[in-house]
């Protein structure tokens, strides 16, 4: 994990793998002043590359800081970083943070902002489910109300919730969670978006307290073009029992079928093959 070869691009430049560390008292360990992307690239070129980059400095924006290196900058790096570690098709982390410096309680004006991007192989993040059909358990932590935290920033803080719904869920035997809002609508997993299909149309939740996926948004744009009608909405717990076939979609996920949420069940049909299929062809273009 940490004692490997390989490099690592850190404030600017590659650094090794094993000496990529920050100091204990760094203000995003202890206070969660941290945002981050996952990208995967395909065949050498990262899909959405530049929609990574300019969520990432967007992240930073809501939680209040400004990360000291632009888009541009920031896309050079990433492939610095893939070509550094000779990688064609992988996943790569993109990690802002509040360092330490001279701050050390809750304010942190004048410690330095850090970003570094590390970038390794990864498969399938739900191994086989991919095909079978992932099973999910049902999480007892809602995602929070747009006024407790800033729910469009992908920051750390937003997962520790997360992290606890999957270690659950795993001790269940699932391979992740399904989360509802703080309203009680069903929400997200841990880390993907989530679909249904109801006689032929798709629904979705309605993304107004949690990210709206850049892989939902391809998702959404391609059964747009296959004809197939997408209602974004609020979807309550009761529905699932009439949906037919559900998936989750996501840079890691990709485009996984679900086979079952708690009680409920659903069929790997046809539709979530199609999009699973179309969405890897899409990547390697
Ligand atoms: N929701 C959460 C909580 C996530 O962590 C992710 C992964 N970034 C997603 C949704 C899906 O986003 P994307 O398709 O942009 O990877």
């Amino acid at each position: 994990y940490d004692d490997r070869d390989g490099k690592i691009w850190m404030d600017g430049k590659l650094v090794e793998w094993r000496d990529a560390k920050v100091h204990l008292l760094t203000h995003g360990l202890h206070y969660a002043s941290s945002v981050f992307e996952g990208e995967r690239a395909y065949n050498g070129k990262i899909f959405r590359s530049m929609d990574h980059s300019v969520r990432l400095r967007k992240s930073a924006e809501y939680i209040d800081f400004e990360i000291p290196f632009t888009v541009e900058e920031i896309e050079t790096a990433k492939y610095e970083t893939m070509k550094a570690n000779g990688l064609t098709d992988a996943y790569v982390r993109a990690i802002a943070w509040r360092g330490a410096g001279p701050d050390m309680g809750v304010a942190s004006a004048r410690n330095p902002v850090r970003l570094a991007i590390a970038a390794w192989e990864w498969g399938n993040y739900y191994g086989d489910a991919k095909y079978k059909g992932a099973k999910l358990d049902i999480s007892k932590w809602k995602r929070p109300s747009p006024e407790t935290i800033p729910c469009f920033a992908k920051a750390a803080g937003l997962y520790m919730i997360c992290t606890m719904s999957k270690h659950a869920a795993e001790a269940k035997g699932c391979s992740d969670a399904m989360m509802f809002d703080y309203r009680g609508y069903v929400a997200e997993a841990t880390g993907a978006n989530l679909f249904f299909v109801k006689d032929g149309e798709v629904h979705t939740p309605l993304p107004d307290c949690f990210l709206n996926g850049l892989t939902r948004q391809t998702v959404i744009t391609m059964l747009g073009e296959k004809g197939i009608k997408v209602h974004e909405r609020h979807i309550n717990v009761e529905e699932l029992e009439g949906f037919e076939q559900c998936w989750l979609t996501g840079t890691a996920a990709e485009v996984t079928p679900v086979g079952q949420i708690g009680a409920y069940n659903f069929e790997v049909g046809a539709l979530a093959r199609d999009i699973s299929e179309s969405y890897e062809k899409l990547v390697r273009v």
